[in-house]
């Protein structure tokens, strides 16, 4: 690695997809930067979450960097869907492709920042006992990265192996002839059900809260659209940014033209189809209740023919939450599974988790003898990466302090009273409803450009203002007010005692958000401040 020095333009928090576009483009600005990651290599969450069945839910056509042409040509999917190795192939690539490596500190965390309100810069320190300045502090950790461990009493005591699915050991798992619980039933956890199957002697699936769970159809990558984008890549790289960095055709009916029949017969072809499309069958359905439970009772209808045990398919039918208010998961075998003979579901909502004993997992019903336990559990989503690090401002606050109502920021980029501080992907950007390949590049684009913008003009210091965060969190707030996900509980949305709830992400689709951070740039940063 090439580090003569301890003071940089920029550092960058984070080797995953978006940080590793942070140091290309930076580099191509001529920028001195410096990236920290706290593992042994590139990739993010797609290094770590390595549990069997891991594999992305949006199209790999869609799902990769479009900054590049020449990677886009050269780079060959295998599956319509890819899987983790793959992805995790595919950044290595990037990362040695555009020569970033000798850019990152590998296996170095950054243990905390300090802004330095003299000199104008941040103080970082890290895991291997350095401290680094740098002008600009760009958290590229990611929205879902910062997993929730488990916290069960007596977990201590077990006699087995207990793993997370988002810090998959690199070690094999012994799975084979194996009695596995797997804790978690959202994205993570549908995906590796299926295929621990395949290798336990018993698998004991513990859920609390039943998802909506659609097939992904996954297969040969779809050529069509690869094929259209290679032949006008500058068109179609544009439109992605224009349509909010997605290819898939969503059929959005209007749901009141047409009879049952119809809507029956589209809601059958999006069933075939597979994906994310199932949330957006009818315009309305997102909005109002009564054409969301058509899709949903579509949905448990399907649950009910694929499961033969009807109080198990019961138990796996969602009705405490509309259809796509939630985030869809997306998966391959996962009803079919519960048809295996060594397979039983355990209904939290019937006999909650007492303990873990040294043995198994002891519900208030009875005791599941167990080998292995699998956690997938969730992540700490939007806030948790920045919390877990010890970031400090002028008067030594950190940026929770100031969001224990709810997190406030100005394109859930920056939040007021840090200065030089960015985060990608943050609260209040679209985040976790976009493709998270295309908001890293226009996040990181958009902040290389603030920094140019802030050096042609001799500014050194750029922060949201308290009247530009306001507009925003109103903005937030007027996207997310007709949709029926705000009203739901999960970890897109913000709770506090008083009963007040928040939905924490920017809702109105990357595309008009691009065109309101793009605006609010050229109106020379409205809502932000810049300083000399
Ligand atoms: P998640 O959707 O938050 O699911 C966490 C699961 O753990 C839920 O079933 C939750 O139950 C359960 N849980 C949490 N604490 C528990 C406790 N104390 N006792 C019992 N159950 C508990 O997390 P995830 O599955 O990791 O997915 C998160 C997001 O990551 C997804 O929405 C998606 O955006 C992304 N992701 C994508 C892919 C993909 O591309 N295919 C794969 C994995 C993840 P409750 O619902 O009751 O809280």
């Amino acid at each position: 690695m090439d580090d003569r020095h301890s003071h940089y333009d920029v550092i960058v928090v984070g080797a995953g997809l978006g940080g590793l576009y942070a140091v290309h483009r930076f580099r191509r600005d001529g920028l001195d930067v410096r990236c920290l990651e706290s593992a042994a290599g590139v990739g993010g969450v797609w290094r770590h979450n390595r549990y069997p069945g891991a594999r992305v839910d949006i199209e790999s056509h869609d799902y990769c960097y479009y900054f590049s042409e020449d990677l886009y040509r050269e780079w060959n999917w295998t599956e319509r869907y890819a899987s983790q190795p793959e992805l995790l192939a595919y950044l290595e690539h990037v990362a040695e492709r555009f020569d970033l490596n000798r850019h990152i500190r590998f296996d170095t965390r950054m243990e905390g920042a300090d802004w330095r309100p003299g000199e104008k810069r941040w103080e970082v320190r890290t895991s291997t006992g350095e401290t680094l300045t740098a002008d600009f502090l760009v958290m590229a950790t990611g929205n879902l990265s910062e997993a929730r461990t488990p916290d069960f009493p007596g977990i201590d005591d077990f006699d087995g192996q207990w793993v997370m699915t988002a810090h998959w050991p690199e070690e094999p798992v012994e799975l084979e002839g194996k009695r596995i619980g797997v804790v978690g039933t959202g994205s993570s956890g549908a995906q590796v059900i299926p295929v621990l199957a395949d290798r336990a002697a018993e698998l004991h699936v513990f859920q609390r809260t039943p998802n909506f769970v659609v097939p992904a159809r996954n297969g040969a990558p779809v050529a069509e659209v690869i094929n259209k984008v290679r032949a006008d890549y500058a068109t179609e790289r544009a439109w992605m940014r224009a349509a909010g960095g997605n290819h898939v055709q969503y059929f959005l009916a209007d749901f009141d033209s047409l009879d049952a029949e119809g809507r029956r017969s589209l809601l059958e072809q999006q069933w075939e189809r597979g994906g994310h499309g199932m949330s957006y069958v009818f315009l309305t359905q997102g909005v109002f209740k009564e054409h969301n439970d058509v899709v949903a009772e579509f949905v448990r209808e399907k649950i009910r023919e694929t499961v033969k045990d009807p109080e198990t398919a019961e138990n796996l039918s969602p009705y405490d939450h509309p259809i796509g208010s939630r985030r869809l998961v997306i998966d391959t075998n996962y009803y079919e599974t519960f048809n295996r003979d060594h397979v039983s579901l355990v209904d939290l909502r019937e006999e909650p988790i007492d303990r873990i004993t040294p043995h198994g997992i002891r519900t208030t019903a009875r005791e599941y003898p167990l080998d292995l336990l699998v956690f997938a559990l969730g992540f700490d989503a939007y806030v948790g990466a920045i919390n877990a690090t010890d970031i400090r401002n002028a008067d030594g606050e950190r940026p929770a302090d100031g969001w224990q109502r709810r997190p406030l920021t100005l394109l859930g980029l920056m939040t007021k009273g840090f200065p030089n501080f960015f985060f990608l992907t943050g609260p209040g950007s679209p985040a976790t409803l976009a493709n998270l390949f295309a908001e890293n590049e226009y996040h990181v684009d958009w902040v290389a450009d603030a920094i140019s913008h802030l050096r042609q003009r001799g500014y050194r210091t750029i922060e949201p203002t308290d009247e530009g965060q306001r507009e925003w969190t109103a903005v937030l707030d007027k996207t997310s007010a007709p949709l029926l996900r705000r009203h739901v509980r999960n970890y897109m949305t913000h709770s506090n005692p008083d009963g007040t709830r928040y939905f924490i992400p920017y809702a109105g689709g990357l595309h008009t958000y691009i065109k309101l951070a793009d605006e609010i740039a050229a109106n020379g940063y409205r809502g932000f401040t810049l300083g000399q």
